[in-house]
């Protein structure tokens, strides 16, 4: 396995002048590139876009305006662990400022008197504009959460050029209906769809942008003004998004991006009597407080949480595309994938071939520095995150399961991780049942179908979850019996604009993406007329 996490570090003239061009950059906060990153940016190449971005001081976007922080936090380079930038650590004031911009543009400014075709016009224009600038959106977020670039150009990105298409569609499709009543005297009655008001949008830090535009298009389609905060980890993607916002012309106050602390600036938004409905997507533990704060204001709101999915593998699959799909969840993105297929039940008949193909494969991934266009792994959000991952792995040594692939710290700079398999675990393992949120994949046997649907269901969440078999009939059984969200046969992680996708039981609260969204952002209201 290639894990070159050093490789960019090599002197040559060329990279001189960038970390000229960047660290010499000071903004009027006093913060610079570290020239770790300057020298890795350079050996790989960026748009010149994202490099004046990258020197740029950032600020909240507030009201359709630029607004600088009273206080900076720094964003680190996953690969390096060094600095990125330094954004705003935002305050209660300058939310106050963004929900009250969000509340005037949705009661009284221009957005309010927008034509549902206007709304889809500009929702288009994003779309493109984010198109046209894939490539540096893939940059930044690829240097600010460490991902793998090609991967994130085409499903971080490429997701959220397709969602906001597929949400302009939605703006001018929003009907109500003619009812019948049966009271006495001659009615007409009929509902009206209206948006729900202004959004508290909270997102993490493993799908920074693409998350971010789950939680913005639907909103906007329905006419909603929204307030998104970003990770503290990952703000970058949203504050270039700002600049496109601008030159797409959405009116001041639509979408306002406040960036810091969650457990101060998230709590705040959370709890602010001016938000009508609270969009998050986090952790179960933060989720289960954001959703009690809502319920204070009585706000709305939906939960996409955490997950621990189950991928269960017959043995009359085709152990190929078991392979193709762990490489597409639990190694994609370095395992930080909510739906990520983490836990694999095996028959045992083809127990060993298929833990033997999977760890094949995972054997020649390329580890490595996110800007190549050949890494198929970079490295975790953090040194936080990867501390945890490598817990979990020596937790899962003393319960005694066998480490059949990776298990080790790589060393060097930044936040690497190797792809990790055990073998031989049992549901009652911590590292089966809880949500380890990196590269490791968990192998259980099982003999028979019921078997497999017990310990499938024997999980406090319920995101997702796969099948592999080849017999429709025991696909369309296991289909309807176990508890996610969404269920995959002979395939993982598969994911449209068209189609719902939220949890169950602690995995959350309502559906992101298809129509089932839209609805998470409209009021009914019944209007009566007396003939
Ligand atoms: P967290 O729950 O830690 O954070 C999510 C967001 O909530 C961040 O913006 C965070 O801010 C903010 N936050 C933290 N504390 C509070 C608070 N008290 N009030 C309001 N907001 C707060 O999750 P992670 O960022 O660690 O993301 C990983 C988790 O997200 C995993 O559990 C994963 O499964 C889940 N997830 C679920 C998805 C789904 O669709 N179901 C999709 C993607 C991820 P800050 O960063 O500043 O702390």
């Amino acid at each position: 396995m290639c894990c070159c996490t050093l490789c960019w570090n090599e002197p040559f003239s060329q990279t001189e002048q960038v970390i000229r061009s960047l660290s010499s950059t000071v903004n009027s906060s006093g913060d610079t590139v570290d020239k770790a990153v300057a020298a890795f940016i350079d050996k790989y190449g960026v748009t010149e876009r994202t490099r004046r971005f990258l020197e740029a001081e950032k600020r909240h976007y507030i009201n359709g305006e630029f607004v600088a922080g009273a206080e900076m936090m720094p964003v680190l380079e996953p690969c390096t662990g060094a600095q990125l930038a330094a954004v705003p650590s935002g305050t209660s004031a300058e939310v106050d400022a963004a929900v009250a911009a969000a509340n005037h543009a949705f009661r009284h400014g221009e957005w309010s008197s927008w034509t549902p075709a206007q709304r889809e016009r500009v929702l288009m224009k994003l779309a493109n504009l984010v198109e046209e600038n894939v490539q540096t959106l893939a940059e930044i977020e690829s240097l600010d959460a460490g991902k793998a670039i090609a991967g994130c150009r085409e499903v971080d990105i490429g997701g959220s050029i397709d969602l906001l298409r597929y949400m302009a569609g939605w703006a001018t499709k929003v009907d109500g209906a003619t009812r019948q009543v049966s009271v006495a005297g001659q009615h007409f009655a009929y509902t009206l769809k209206e948006p729900v008001g202004v959004i508290g949008a909270i997102v993490p830090w493993n799908w920074p942008f693409n998350m971010a535009v789950w939680k913005l298009a639907a909103p906007l389609a329905a006419g909603c003004t929204v307030v998104l905060k970003p990770a503290q980890l990952t703000p970058l993607s949203m504050l270039f998004f700002a600049e496109l916002c601008e030159e797409a012309g959405l009116p001041p106050g639509v979408i306002n991006i406040v960036t810091g602390r969650g457990s101060s600036m998230g709590n705040d938004l959370t709890r602010h009597p001016g938000i009508d409905k609270i969009s998050f997507t986090g952790s179960t533990e933060v989720g289960v407080s954001v959703g009690k704060a809502a319920m204070e204001n009585v706000s709305h709101v939906t939960l996409e949480l955490g997950g621990k999915s189950p991928m269960i593998v017959f043995e009359d699959a085709d152990i190929e595309r078991v392979v193709e799909a762990t490489q597409q969840s639990i190694f994609f993105n370095t395992g930080q994938v909510c739906s990520a297929g983490s836990r694999l039940y095996v028959q045992r008949p083809v127990y060993e071939a298929t833990i033997k193909a999977i760890v094949d494969r995972a054997t020649v991934m390329r580890v490595g520095p996110t800007l190549d266009e050949q890494t198929d792994m970079g490295p975790a959000i953090s040194a936080g995150q990867k501390a945890s991952v490598l817990e979990y792995i020596a937790i899962g040594r003393e319960e005694g399961a066998r480490i059949v692939c990776g298990g080790e710290d790589p060393g060097g700079e930044g936040y690497f991780l190797q792809p990790t398999v055990f073998a031989d675990c049992d549901n009652s393992m911590r590292i089966v049942q809880e949500e380890i949120f990196g590269p490791v994949l968990v192998v259980i046997p099982f003999d028979d179908e019921e078997e497999a649907l017990q310990l499938a269901n024997d999980s406090i969440y319920g995101l997702a979850a796969s099948v592999f078999t080849r017999d429709i009939s025991r696909a369309h059984r296991l289909v309807k019996k176990i508890e996610a969200g969404t269920v995959w046969v002979n395939t993982h992680d598969m994911i449209d604009a068209n189609t719902p996708f939220g949890g169950v039981k602690q995995s959350g609260i309502g559906k992101d993406l298809g129509p089932e969204q839209l609805d998470h952002f409209l009021e009914t209201k019944a209007v009566w007329i007396a003939l």
